[in-house]
């Protein structure tokens, strides 16, 4: 659950042992595993990066084509939020050429590991690479760090990511440059697609509540009021009179559906239906959204095209509006779902 395709590099810094041994047991160089000999193109190396998310790993992915190879310590259903890297991420991290990470504090619990080892090789946060303007939020006191919710905010790290791996492996620029810019193109379709359908949902119902305030960007850019019954963290606990608050909104506004999410656990929706329901409305369960984390690998929703296409459709549907499928196959996707 916790790292996905553990492609492991060859040790490079041994010195880097020595800082870390506090922490993990090395067992001496490790051998390439079968898994990594298989993505691996012939007489290259590739680069080993790290990321946090599925969702970097995913855009990561697209703009290295075979010259990376990813490992994902977050897997599907985990919460970003909460998570504490275990020896194999400390490994890893370790081991790679290049760690990306979202940052503005969505690895809540991963800080602290990050901050001892960024001297050591590049760690790079890539949501603050960004332009903080475009990641505030009107009623903001921090920065959130939701950002893939909004695609056209998400396509802004494909010359980051770009350029951190040229750095890497500068002989491979052209590909990098040529994948980011089919990759936007992509991104461009998805986001007008979000444009669409959203558009379509009858004004007076463009309300999306779900589990945890992951949405905000989505709203803004999409056009929808969003509540979420937790803030912008997992960490904080919803309290009553936060779900006493969105029962009466629901009531009033006669709101048809909510949403739980993949990351979250569900039982402060519950708790919005039970509520709404003891005033005599009954409000049902919109489908499950993927917020801090993408569905299963080999599925439509594995890959951040079919992730937010899914949030998309589901949203536009339960609330009133009509969606026809996202193209996933016909133009190719972020990964070739099959
Ligand atoms: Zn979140």
């Amino acid at each position: 659950m916790n790292a996905l395709n553990p492609l492991r590099c060859e040790r490079k810094n041994l010195w880097s042992k020595f800082i870390w041994i506090g922490l993990v047991i090395l067992n001496g160089c490790s051998s390439r595993s079968a898994d990594n000999v298989l993505h691996e193109p012939s007489n290259e190396k590739t680069i080993s990066v790290v990321t946090t998310i599925g969702m970097l790993a995913d855009i990561v992915r697209e703009v290295g084509g075979e010259h990376v190879s990813v490992t994902q310590l977050m897997g599907p259903g985990v919460d970003p939020h909460l998570y504490k890297p275990n020896r194999d991420d400390i490994q890893s991290i370790l081991d790679c050429d290049l760690v990306f990470y979202a940052g503005h504090h969505l690895e809540g619990k991963m800080a602290a590991t990050l901050e001892k080892i960024k001297n050591q090789k590049p760690i790079i946060a890539l949501s603050e690479r960004l332009d903080d303007k475009s990641l505030i939020l009107d009623d903001q006191s921090q920065v959130d760090p939701h950002l893939w919710m909004d695609v056209s905010l998400w396509t802004g790290l494909l010359d980051p990511i770009a350029a951190e791996l040229q750095r890497v492996s500068p002989e491979h620029s052209g590909v990098f440059e040529s994948n980011s810019k089919m990759t936007q193109q992509r991104l461009i379709q998805l986001h007008q697609y979000g444009l669409n359908a959203i558009a379509s949902i009858p004004e007076s119902q463009r309300t999306l509540i779900t589990s945890h305030d992951a949405f905000r960007y989505f709203g803004r850019a999409y056009n929808l009021e969003v509540l979420g019954v937790q803030g912008i963290s997992t960490e904080s606990e919803a309290g009553l009179q936060r779900i006493n608050e969105l029962v009466d909104m629901i009531t009033l506004q006669q709101i048809p559906a909510i949403f739980i999410e993949s990351s979250v656990p569900q039982k402060n929706i519950d708790s919005l239906i039970e509520g709404s329901r003891a005033r005599g409305h009954s409000v049902s369960i919109g489908g499950e959204l993927y917020s801090d984390a993408m569905g299963e690998s080999g599925t439509p929703e594995g890959t951040y095209l079919g992730m937010m296409a899914h949030n998309i459709k589901t949203v536009t549907k339960a609330l009133g509006g009509s969606a026809k499928e996202f193209p996933l196959v016909e133009h190719g996707s972020l990964q070739d779902v099959k």
